[in-house]
């Protein structure tokens, strides 16, 4: 049995942990990542849509998410090709009158934060996306979103941690968590001062505790089409299904990839830990996405997939302090904004870590909110 020691060890090389990783390495700490697969970059990461989104569901969530945009911003001019960072702008889609008012009160929040926005009207929403159905009521375009390829961007991170002194474990499943570190399946021992988990849905694993549940996802790639699609499109109704927590959902969200193929999404289920693909769910995906883009029709899938969001019940990510230890932090519950936060959540993390003040308000990501010990 061997034992090692550092100043930080994360658990989980996905976006988070990655990211988590570099940031504390890049403040100067000796930073160990243990990972459970032989590779970065799997879990969630690998299976999300890489969409880099400003959002507006509560003013917590916008001030990570645009804090985060800003960092993405930065670190698009050192990511490496295949990241595939495409600053390609996001329209929200509205479908008739009730969403364009939906349209109207974003962009007055968004104006109000100084967040560069546009309303399209049907019009130029045609000539924005040729491929929509016509008829539409218009839409909100968010010009500083952004895709992203997610486990190249999380490998990138890994790569710059260990640029930076840092050490990373494969094959190392995080086992006993404890203030003093973790041990690993083969019995290697990892001590650090700060043992941040990052660790996804699985972190849900290591503390039982933590209100945290798989969301499971459908996603499905087409061949390449160039030019077929120019931006992220979100249709308005994905607010209401993604908000739902009891129900089956399907939203049209479709994404234009650097390779000229079109990702397409997604679906929300809870209570479901089976990762097969669906034919039910996909159906219904495609039809929705049908609904709004006819000439999607025409292409050929060439993969379909799912992966399970880290949910936590108020929708906002667990940045800080795991209830009940001294030395052991959580950076993990992101449902379907994990790319986008990630890399504010490794900057609000590392403040706490080293006692910095923060550009944003760290108290509404603190686990404590959602924790319940047993009895
Ligand atoms: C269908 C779908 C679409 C999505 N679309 C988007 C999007 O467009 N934009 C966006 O911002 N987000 C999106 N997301 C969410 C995003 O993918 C996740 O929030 C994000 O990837 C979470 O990253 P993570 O590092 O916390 O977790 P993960 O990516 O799950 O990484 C956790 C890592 O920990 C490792 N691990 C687990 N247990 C252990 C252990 N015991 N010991 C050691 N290692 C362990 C795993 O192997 C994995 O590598 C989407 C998610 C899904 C499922």
């Amino acid at each position: 049995m061997s034992e090692r020691s550092f100043d930080a060890l994360v658990v989980g090389a996905g976006i988070v942990g990655a990211a988590c990783a570099r940031e504390l390495a890049e403040a100067g700490m000796r930073v160990a990542v243990c990972e459970r697969n032989d590779y970065s970059g799997g879990g969630a990461t690998s299976a999300g849509m890489g969409h880099i989104a400003v959002m507006d569901d509560s003013d917590a969530q916008f001030a990570l998410t645009s804090y985060s945009q800003e960092l993405w911003i930065q670190l698009a001019k050192e990511l490496p090709n295949d990241a595939e960072y495409l600053p390609c702008g996001s329209l929200w889609v509205a479908a008739d009158d009730e969403e364009f008012a939906e349209v109207e009160r974003k962009y007055k929040f968004y104006s109000e934060r100084a967040v560069s926005v546009e309303i399209l009207d049907p019009h130029q929403l045609r000539e924005a996306e040729p491929h929509l159905r016509p008829g539409l009521a218009g839409a909100l375009l968010m010009p500083r979103d952004s895709v992203c390829y997610p486990p190249c961007a999380a490998r990138y991170l890994i790569e710059q941690t260990v640029a930076r002194g840092g050490e990373i474990f494969y094959n190392s499943p995080a086992m006993d968590i404890t203030d003093a570190g973790i041990r690993s399946a083969d019995g290697c021992v990892l001590s650090a001062r700060f043992i941040v988990l990052a660790a996804g849905v699985e972190t849900a694993r290591l503390v039982p505790e933590l209100a945290v549940k798989p969301r499971k996802g459908h996603l499905l790639i087409t061949d390449r089409r160039p030019g077929f699609l120019r931006h992220q499109l979100i249709e308005l109704g994905y607010l209401k299904s993604a908000h739902s927590s009891t129900s089956d959902s399907v939203a049209f969200n479709a994404q234009p990839r650097v390779t000229g193929q079109i990702l397409i999404g997604s679906s929300r289920q809870f209570g479901v830990e089976d990762p097969t693909t669906e034919r039910d769910m996909l159906r219904r995906m495609l039809n929705r996405a049908i609904e709004y883009m006819p000439d999607l029709a025409d292409l050929s899938a060439i993969r379909t997939w799912t992966g399970f969001r880290a949910a936590t019940p108020d929708k906002l990510p667990l940045i800080g302090l795991c209830p009940g230890f001294r030395n052991v932090y959580l950076a993990t519950g992101h449902e379907g904004l994990g790319i986008s936060t990630s890399l504010a959540t490794a900057r609000l993390l590392t403040d706490e870590l080293l006692e910095r003040s923060s550009k944003i308000d760290r108290k509404p990501y603190l686990p404590d909110r959602t924790y319940a010990p047993h009895a």
